[in-house]
């Protein structure tokens, strides 16, 4: 078997109730597929996270690592991992778009070679073979305070245990929200908070002190994804455990955001860290700290969404799974529809591969330009 084909679709959709976050408004979603033909007629797809621009990745894929594992045996994920790694690593090039390109064409790879052991990708990754995940609502975006408590009670309808709020309008308007959704909720559900790394540590360190009676899970992203000393100090200076790692790049940038011991809970996102390949990496490393994964999913296709779902099953540190509760017709590229929670519970798919097709039709819609 050989690689014969590595095309990529950038793809763009408006959203119709934009909806906020502490550092933008999101009125539109971007996400760049890639899918990879090999000789014998075999077709993989993965996603490169993208939040705009999805042509500047594309490029990388199609000019620059394509042309180096054109022809090769897609088997040997590992060496053409580290081939495509290698053409920019010694030149300072080690994060961004170059590993998230990296890291579409590693997922296509693997639903390549899960389909051709007829294999779902969770058990082809030789994994933890969980066949559901819990998951949690992601998430209560930044709002007026009645609205966000209102969504609260929408999660719980949809039969959550466990809701994600936004944070980052402010300390005082932060605070007010999460002690108004804990008195709704009642004290059974999980309640997790986002700074989207909004804050500095000391602001951080306020608001995880303030939020302190309210039982949260994790503080994720405090600050932003380079201030590693500042995650320190975030530690440090209040009782929340801490949560990180959707900014993160490689087993090398993980490296570094483990070794300050200041994370508790590591959010690794397979369509940007370098796929399955160094995302399994990633999972181990995490495991010698004695630490948990919860994967990153976000603002992008349902693609990367299912991809993190085959990781979270493969993965033996694995803890809950973020759910993206949003509305955006890049939810809906299969020829069948998005796998969604049933009781807060997701069924993973059985059929070889991702298990997940791409329904052409709908992808022309949305292709740029
Ligand atoms: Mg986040």
């Amino acid at each position: 078997m050989k690689i014969e084909k590595i095309e990529a679709f950038p793809l763009k959709a408006g959203i119709e109730k934009p909806f906020r976050i502490s550092t933008t408004t999101f009125r539109e979603v971007s996400a760049l597929i890639v899918q990879v033909t090999t000789d014998n007629g075999l077709t993989g797809i993965g996603e490169s996270v993208v939040r705009t621009a999805a042509g500047a990745t594309m490029s990388i894929v199609t000019e620059m690592l394509a042309p180096l594992i054109i022809g090769k045996d897609p088997m040997n994920i590992a060496r053409l991992w580290w081939d495509m790694f290698s053409a920019m690593r010694t030149r300072g090039h080690t994060k961004g778009h170059f590993v998230e390109a990296i890291s579409g064409i590693d997922v296509a790879l693997w639903d390549i070679v899960s389909k051709a052991q007829d294999l779902p990708v969770y058990r082809a990754l030789h994994g933890f073979g969980r066949k559901t995940l819990p998951a949690y609502g992601s998430s209560i975006f930044c709002d007026d305070v009645e609205k966000m408590a209102a969504r609260a009670e929408e999660f719980l309808e949809m039969g959550y245990r466990a809701i994600k709020i936004k944070l980052g309008m402010g300390i005082r308007s932060d605070v007010e929200a999460v002690k108004a959704i804990r008195s709704s909720v009642g004290d059974d559900i999980a309640l997790m908070v986002d700074a989207n790394s909004r804050y500095d540590a000391a602001t951080a360190i306020r608001i995880g002190r303030k939020l302190e009676p309210c039982d949260i899970d994790w503080f994720e992203e405090p600050v932003p994804p380079y201030d590693l000393k500042g995650y320190e100090r975030v530690r440090k200076g209040q009782p929340l455990p801490v949560a990180s790692g959707e900014g993160e790049f490689s087993l090398y940038g993980f490296r570094d955001l483990l070794s300050t011991g200041a994370v508790d809970i590591l959010q690794p996102d397979i369509g940007r860290v370098g796929g399955f390949t160094e995302g399994m990496r990633i999972a181990a490393l995490t495991q010698a700290y004695n630490l948990s994964i919860s994967p990153h999913t976000g603002m992008f296709s349902a693609l990367n969404v299912v991809v993190a779902m085959h990781y979270a099953a493969a993965v033996p540190n694995f803890l809950i799974f973020e759910f993206m509760e949003v509305d955006h017709p890049l939810m809906d590229i299969f020829k069948t529809p998005m796998i969604r929670p049933k009781g807060g519970t997701l069924q993973l798919p059985e059929k070889p591969g991702l298990g997940v097709e791409l329904d052409m039709n709908k992808i022309k819609r949305y292709l740029e330009n």
